[in-house]
């Protein structure tokens, strides 16, 4: 799903550090202005690299059009229309206009990456309290059974991720259901994502906090130690 109020907010961001990078660094400060950019459209987006490479191009590839456009116009507005004619002036804009959307989708890259460091320094702090204990590596490596009491514990049916999902909300419905009778399947389950992988879900929104880390099953079985370190429905099950 496309975040469009990011890609905005990142075109806005483009066009202010095109003006003063612009102006001081010429065309390497437009590249850098558009790499800044995506950077900031990959932190706010998300933290699947996917996603942050694909807003970052978008944002990219939009600035890249509206700056040829303006060019355009400029060169009219001082009546010099006959540099617009040769094919290699459309051929140098199409190339500079692939060349932000390349530089964006980088920088979306680079601001996913950050944002997943963060995630992972807050949970790990938030949980260890900065002190390590020592553990053997067969404790160390955390794994999650599907089980009814991991089901009761799991915070992900109230994780605000979850809180606007039409899906989520119906499965948990026919889970309360469920839980009086049969052992539910993990496809019904809007939650324990640690133990069973992605949601099945798409209506999530993995733009909002996490509820692993206040999580019983996350602090008894030291998922910290694990990989992914949160969004589980996201990421796919702790390893
Ligand atoms: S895995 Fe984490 S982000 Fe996903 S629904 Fe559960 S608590 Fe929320
Ligand atoms: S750690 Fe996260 S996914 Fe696993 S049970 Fe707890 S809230 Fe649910």
């Amino acid at each position: 799903m496309i975040k469009w109020k990011a890609i905005i907010i990142g075109f806005i961001l483009a066009v202010i550090l095109t003006i003063f990078l612009g102006s001081a660094g010429g065309i390497v400060g437009f590249y850098l202005a558009v790499l800044i950019a995506g950077i900031a459209v990959g932190y706010i987006v998300d933290v699947n690299i996917k996603n942050g490479a694909t807003h970052g191009a978008i944002t990219g590839l939009i600035t890249g059009i509206v700056s040829a456009i303006l060019s355009i116009v400029v060169a009219l507005a001082y009546g010099a229309s006959g540099i617009l004619s040769g094919l290699n002036v459309i051929a140098e804009l199409i190339l500079s206009i692939i060349i932000w959307a390349v530089l964006g989708a980088i920088g979306g890259v680079i601001g996913t990456i950050i944002t997943e460091r963060l995630w992972q320094t807050v949970f790990t702090r938030g949980i260890m309290g900065g002190t390590a204990k020592t553990e053997s590596p067969e404790e160390m490596k955390p794994k999650i059974e599907f089980t009814r009491e991991n089901i009761t514990k799991c915070l992900c049916p109230q994780c605000p991720v979850q809180a606007e999902s039409e899906c989520a909300q119906t499965k948990m419905k026919m889970l309360q259901e469920s839980m009086r009778g049969m052992s539910p399947e993990p496809s019904d389950v809007p939650g324990v994502y640690c133990a069973t992988g992605t949601a099945t879900c798409s209506d999530i929104d993995p733009n909002k906090m996490c509820n692993c880390p206040n999580c019983d099953v996350f602090k008894e079985n030291n998922l910290e130690q694990g990989e992914p370190k949160g969004y589980f429905c996201q990421k796919g099950a702790v390893k």
